[in-house]
């Protein structure tokens, strides 16, 4: 029987997972996560922390939440520290503005505000008998074999620990992973996505200029095809975001002083740039480029000790928002199983890689392809929304939902 389970990465997929185990009652968890502890980082600093601190706004859509909803309390408390968009708002040069309307409000959390709330859970109902986080400490590496892993805490010597069962969930750039790609002869393509981006965090007011944007929108701006934002309000009047990029033209690398980056914004996204203050401008210009890679695995497991799970086992483009939904729906196909299988871990890791890996597979096509990149598909992308929503309104036996509908709006596999 399994009982020592390691989980490298707390991020959202680990710590729900280490949620789900422990309610089980058959384990003790140690997690092990490279970062600083985020519980100790105040809000303040989020904003201005320029390497430590890479974090976005994320919309968790009823694919995720379900799995949330399966731990009591926890799915309110995240309703708590969100904010539900009701659409998007797109602004155009001189000016011109475009709404978007959902079907149903989204909710949307950054994601290090969401594995807070995780975390804060999972101490207050566990004692550290049953599990132990370990902050800045980072697995080096796996000896599949005698069944360990070697990890460097940010301070002290690296140290070996013994499991049972290896859970894989340090995204999509997976030690364990590696491991099983160099030893256990797992088959794995990973690729850059074009696209690069810096997080942006600004306020969502501006009493002195008279800027005050909507609280309940996700704000949109696209420059031209290359470089566009994407700003969702957050909890205490924060504007939480990105700017994306294509990766080989930076468009702030030649900027060497905040008041050029704050120039840069009140010039190409006049209204961002009203809400940036110097501080932000300053910590933005250090803030490094972040690039997102896709995996594509042709399983998620190893024998019966080791498991891959969320973006370590197939981390998606987050063109259409659905790599955290998904991760977070693997937890809960996951403890689905277990029930099944009464904890044999034998049967279900393999039962998981059949269940998951088509579905992932899908959705890693889904967000290469389903938003368009060029400007004159994006206009056809927009008509098409349009009249297959209409048509489906009109003739809903007839005509099929719109996909990005499809996905973000229901939990089909
Ligand atoms: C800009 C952007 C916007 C996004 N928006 C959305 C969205 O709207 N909706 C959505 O569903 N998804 C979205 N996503 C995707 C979402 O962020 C990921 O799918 C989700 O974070 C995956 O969670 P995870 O726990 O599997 O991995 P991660 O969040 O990457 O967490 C992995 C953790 O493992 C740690 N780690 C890594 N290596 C090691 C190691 N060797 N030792 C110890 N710890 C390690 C990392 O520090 C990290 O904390 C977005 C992604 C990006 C980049």
């Amino acid at each position: 029987m399994i009982q020592n389970i390691v989980i490298i990465g707390a991020g959202p997929t680990g710590v729900l997972l280490a949620h789900y185990l422990l309610r089980r009652g058959n384990y003790h968890i140690d997690i092990y996560e490279r970062r600083p502890d985020p519980r100790l980082t105040p809000s303040a600093s989020l904003r201005v922390n320029v390497s430590r601190n890479r974090t976005f706004p994320i919309s968790l859509q009823e694919r995720g939440r379900k799995a949330i909803r399966e731990i009591v309390g926890l799915e309110s408390s995240i309703a708590a520290q969100s904010v539900f968009c009701q659409g998007t708002i797109i602004y155009g040069k001189k000016g011109k503005v475009r709404q978007v309307p959902r079907q149903n409000p989204v909710l949307t959390i950054d994601r290090n505000r969401l594995v807070t709330i995780l975390l804060q859970q999972l101490t207050e109902t566990y004692s550290p008998n049953q599990v132990k986080v370990h902050f800045n400490c980072e697995c080096t590496a796996v000896d599949g074999t005698a069944k360990t892993v070697t990890l460097k805490p940010e301070q002290g010597d690296s140290f070996t620990v013994h499991y049972d069962l290896l859970v894989g969930a340090d995204g999509a750039r997976s030690r364990i992973r590696e491991y099983l790609v160099e030893n256990a002869g797992l088959v794995c393509s990973q690729s850059y996505v074009p696209d690069a981006y810096k997080s942006v965090f600004l306020s969502r007011l501006n009493p002195s200029a008279g800027v005050e944007l909507e609280p309940n929108k996700i704000h949109a701006w696209n420059l031209n095809n290359k470089i566009r934002m994407l700003m969702v309000p957050q909890p205490g009047n924060q504007l939480n975001g990105v700017i994306i990029f294509e990766a080989q033209t930076n468009p702030l690398e030649g900027l060497s002083t905040k008041e050029d980056v704050k120039a840069f914004f009140q010039e190409n996204f006049p209204i961002f740039g009203q809400l940036m203050s110097l501080e932000e401008a300053e910590a933005l210009r250090k803030r490094p480029v972040a690039r997102v890679l896709t995996v594509r695995c042709d399983r998620f497991h190893e024998g019966d000790s080791v498991l891959l799970i969320g973006d370590a086992a197939h981390a998606v483009s987050p063109s259409i928002g659905q790599g955290c939904n998904s991760a977070l729906e693997d937890v809960l196909i996951l403890g689905q199983l277990l029930e099944q299988y009464g904890d044999d871990w034998g049967k279900v890791l393999p039962m998981f890689s059949e269940q998951r890996v088509p579905d992932a597979h899908a959705l890693r096509e889904l967000s290469d392809y389903t938003f368009p990149r060029q400007k004159l598909l994006v206009v056809e992308f927009f008509w098409r929304l349009t009249v297959r929503r209409l048509f489906h309104q009109w003739f809903p036996h007839w005509v099929k939902p719109f996909v990005f509908d499809l996905v973000l709006e229901t939990d089909l596999p």
